[in-house]
């Protein structure tokens, strides 16, 4: 089935026009990775073009993605209110450890991802998740990640559980690309939130921590809808995210296990 260009383009309007108030309502708690968008927009078009029952192969009106600006996630500004609270070391931990694969080092066509376990207590009385510490557990590819090892998870359980915390989630890292989860990672969420309902997914750009933003954001899953939602978070104690850069930055070459600095005689 072939339409013309004039049709073909208020057609795409119409469907931008709905795929974005569909966003809007549903914004509040939603967030739309690129594939969701994708897959709205097969939605939206199929219902506006009416060809819903016609078989997949044949006959069915494919349009060219259709562009949408980024869609941004949420509900930062209550961060009071958060129900997630995550500590210095925590964030310290994750951004170098991102950092450490993904810097102005390497070659950026090098940058891998990496992942590691989030470590957790949990305060019934109100509902508050702290993520306490981080526990990097490895690196991979430019776009896949995975634990792999499973006695490094043992012991990294055993560690945990001996400092009188729970593993909460797990985070990884997307190099340059920006926070969103994918629909690969739901498969990963799924271990954890089955594991823990409350688990949290936490990912991070090395990239965007520039002085206004601390880079990452946190997420769960809705399995029912196959939809990744944000949840707020706050950080427990000061931490001003201008100082962040300066900070890992002197951190650097401890990670690469150099000494920070040495007197000129040592
Ligand atoms: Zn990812």
């Amino acid at each position: 089935m072939k339409i013309d260009d004039k049709t073909s383009d208020s057609i795409r309007d119409a469907i931008k026009q709905k795929i974005k108030e569909k966003i809007k309502k549903e914004l509040l708690e939603e967030v739309y990775t690129e594939l969701q968008l994708e897959e709205l927009q097969e939605e939206i078009t199929d219902e506006i073009l009416g060809v819903k029952n016609i078989d997949h192969s044949e006959g069915k009106i494919r349009l060219d993605p259709i562009p949408m600006e980024p869609v941004i996630t949420v509900a930062k500004s209550d961060r009071s209110d958060a129900k997630i609270k995550i500590t210095v070391k925590a964030i310290l931990k994750i951004a170098s450890h991102s950092l450490k694969y993904a810097n102005t080092n390497i070659r950026k066509e090098n940058w891998v991802e990496v992942i590691g376990l989030l470590a957790g207590t949990y305060d019934k009385s109100n509902g508050i998740l702290h993520i306490e510490d981080a526990y990097p557990m490895g690196h991979g590819t430019a776009v896949y990640a995975e634990i792999k090892d499973y006695n490094n998870f043992t012991r990294a359980y055993e560690d945990i559980v001996k400092s009188k915390q729970f593993i909460c989630g797990w985070y990884h890292s997307h190099p340059s690309y920006g926070c969103f989860m994918s629909r690969e990672d739901l498969g990963t969420q799924k271990r954890y939130q089955s594991f823990w309902d409350k688990s949290v997914a936490l990912v991070i750009d090395p990239y965007q921590i520039n002085g206004k933003s601390l880079g990452f954001d946190i997420y769960r899953a809705n399995f029912t809808n196959k939809k990744w939602f944000s949840v707020p978070y706050d950080v427990r104690g000061n931490l001003d995210v201008r100082m962040l850069p300066e900070i890992l930055e002197f951190m650097a070459p401890i990670i690469e296990g150099k000494p920070a600095y040495l007197e000129y005689d040592e």
